[in-house]
């Protein structure tokens, strides 16, 4: 048992400026009250395992050579290999990575994966850079974090700008040094290279997995329910088919190409079609244009935030007219709009459980990666809706034990799950 825990202020943290770190430590300390007597154990929360920092060199095609800055952070492995992806992008640092990383070990043990919580990334922006320097960039970044990845320790898989090619590099790169190859190396990658049947479209489903059950709970009957959607890419795409398939009206869509309304409900097959040919929803047909700001005043049964962080604040969570919110994105509500829905009754699926399906399905590609053995799309989409429930029944059930909203109970049985390992474990040496 600890008697006292290190209090210095990390070099990291800015008290101006909290970022996503610092919003990490305040949802720690939050949740530290109902965690009984593991609470002694929540400062832990607050120091990530390990923070690596690498330095990736490459030749650019011009001939010169560019350094690029990389990081993996592995939150908590206390109760398995750390499991995060990778993300391409101008504006990472350390900070952002670290909360990350935090938010991984929380959803891996909302829905009870045998994993810790782990996430990279590269500061560049790909969209400057051919693909033979994204390749090579990825290459060493591969090399530089080999030190800590492993198919037992730490396995990445795609983000933000990283996608099914990005891990048929990663896993090259690592099995030439290993000597063999190593599918379980990362997930995500190319069914060809041991990818999972099932993981393209796992978030989506997750996503409608957990709004049929919070319907259910609220009453709601599906059949004709007004569904609004924000993104209409791969899961907010995918979980508007699965609702239309149900009978279901998606009535609202917004990307960032425009924003569409038809309260008979658009044309969900139609729309997939014209965002795959022209790249947006914008200009489809059989549906009215609106301003963007009136998505969130669209009168709606459940509103599925699918695009990007920080889009409910409190500018608009007062107009918000849904009765359900199922976070498909990460992040998508801030702290001070959780507050408004929460007071005026509106029920929010949190994203570390809502987005939850494809770490799950990524869970399901590790394990047939080691056993070598594949499985069908329907065992897939079976196990994947079992585990789901079964989470969000868990968080349900906490919810109500604790009268907290679903994200303080969601944070409260992970943070329960990840320090009760590490109480177990114990401190060594
Ligand atoms: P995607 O790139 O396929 O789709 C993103 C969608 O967001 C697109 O429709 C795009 O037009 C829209 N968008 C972008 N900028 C917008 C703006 N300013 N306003 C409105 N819409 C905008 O991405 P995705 O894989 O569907 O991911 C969506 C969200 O879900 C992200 O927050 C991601 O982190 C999260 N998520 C994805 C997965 C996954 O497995 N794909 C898993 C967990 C969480």
């Amino acid at each position: 048992m600890p008697e006292q825990i290190t209090q210095n202020m990390p070099s990291y943290l800015d008290s101006e400026n909290p970022g996503p770190w610092g919003i990490f430590l305040e949802q720690v300390d939050r949740v530290a009250p109902y965690l009984g007597e593991l609470s002694q154990w929540s400062d832990t929360l607050k120091y990530p395992e390990r923070s690596l920092i690498v330095d990736v060199p490459v030749r650019l095609d011009d001939g010169t050579i560019a350094h690029f800055e990389g990081y993996r952070v592995q939150h908590s492995l206390n109760r398995g290999p750390g499991k995060g992806g990778v993300r391409f992008h101008q504006d990472v640092t350390l900070s952002e990575v670290m909360a990350l990383s935090a938010w991984m070990s929380v959803k891996t043990a909302v829905v009870g994966l045998p994993f810790g919580g782990a996430k990279g990334g590269i500061r560049i922006d790909p969209r400057k850079y051919s693909a033979g320097e994204i390749e090579r960039v990825t290459r060493r970044y591969t090399h530089e974090i080999s030190a800590i990845i492993g198919v037992n320790k730490d396995i990445p898989g795609p983000d933000v700008n990283t996608n099914a090619q990005t891990m048929a590099w990663m896993m090259d790169t690592y099995s030439m040094c290993a000597g063999a190859t190593q599918p379980g190396i990362v997930t995500g990658k190319p069914i060809p290279l041991g990818g999972s049947l099932g993981r393209v479209e796992a978030t989506g489903r997750g996503v409608f997995i957990v709004g049929v059950a919070a319907a259910k709970d609220a009453g709601i009957d599906l059949t004709g329910a007004r569904i609004s959607i924000q993104g209409f890419g791969n899961v907010g795409g995918t979980a508007a088919r699965l609702f239309n398939e149900i009978g279901s009206k998606v009535v609202a869509v917004q990307d960032h190409t425009g924003t569409l309304y038809n309260p008979n409900g658009l044309d969900v097959e139609a729309l997939l079609a014209h965002v795959k040919a022209t790249g947006g929803v914008g200009g489809a047909a059989n549906a009215t244009a609106i301003a963007a700001d009136e998505f969130w005043a669209v009168e709606t049964d459940i509103l599925i935030p699918a695009a990007l962080e920080g889009q409910i604040t409190k500018r608009n969570a007062d107009k918000i007219r849904a009765r359900i919110i199922v976070e498909g994105a990460n992040g998508p509500t801030t702290p001070e709009a959780d507050d408004i829905l929460n007071s005026r009754g509106v029920i929010v699926v949190p994203d570390v459980l809502a987005n939850a399906g494809g770490v799950t399905v990524s869970y399901f590609e590790w394990v047939q990666n080691a056993s070598s053995f594949y499985w069908s799309v329907e065992e897939i989409n079976q196990r994947l809706e079992t585990i789901m429930l079964n989470a969000y029944s868990c968080m349900s059930s906490t919810a109500a034990e604790h009268n907290v909203s679903l994200r303080t109970a969601a944070f409260i049985t992970a943070c329960t799950r990840i320090l009760e390992a590490r109480q177990l474990r114990g401190l060594y040496p």
